[in-house]
């Protein structure tokens, strides 16, 4: 693509460095800017700057905050018994979207990966069992993505806490709402079958 601007050029390459957005995207979203006017202009970049700038990480569970604890830590409505593990803050925002959970959060910042050089030490595995030992946790709930390295990250932890009071949970895998049984994997199917529920159950959730 032939710019008439290095400038614009320049711009149009940091655009096109974010996910899912192509050269004639950022290129669109560059001309729809400089017919902006330049205060307006500044506001966006400012925005964007201060919010890389002064976002923290909650001290407690990781989770992204304005604060040194997140709005969810210091929510006191919220049941500081009861944490769920997630890879990612993108699975607390979809966590939080259901409505459905009460408790707090232990974002681990990504899940045990030998194969791309990911270990427990990468991981916020060692502040999470510092959690476990000082606070009255009653439940411990993996809600992670289920594949290998899930498995590996829970067995990782779980062997690690094994000594400890607090129940420790999984999210529930199976078949996906409104998909059929014969399309399953093997996998699935047969971890639907081991952790079926009791219809009184099943029906109320
Ligand atoms: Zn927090």
């Amino acid at each position: 693509m032939q710019l008439p601007s290095g400038l614009l050029e320049n711009a149009v390459a940091q655009f096109a460095k974010l996910p899912g957005i192509g050269k004639k995207t950022a290129l669109r979203l560059v001309l729809h800017l400089l017919k902006q006017n330049e205060e307006e202009v500044n506001l966006f970049s400012e925005t964007i700057a201060k919010m890389r700038r002064e976002i923290k990480f909650c001290q407690r569970c990781y989770n992204i905050s304005d604060g040194d604890i997140c709005s969810i830590c210091a929510n006191s409505m919220r049941n500081k018994a009861v944490i769920c593990v997630v890879e990612n803050i993108r699975d607390v925002i979809a966590i939080e979207t259901t409505q459905q959970f009460n408790g707090t959060y232990h974002v681990l910042g990504g899940i045990i990966s030998p194969l791309d050089g990911i270990g427990p030490e990468q991981l916020t595995i060692q502040p999470l069992l510092h959690r476990l030992e000082s606070e009255p946790v009653e439940e411990l709930i993996f809600a992670l993505n289920p594949n290998i390295q899930g498995d590996t990250t829970i067995y990782y932890i779980q062997k690690k806490i094994q000594h400890l009071p607090c129940k420790i949970t999984t999210i529930a895998r199976g078949i996906a709402f409104g998909g059929e049984l014969e399309y399953a994997d093997e996998m699935t199917l047969a971890r639907s079958l081991a952790n079926r529920l009791p219809v009184q159950q099943y029906v109320k959730g």
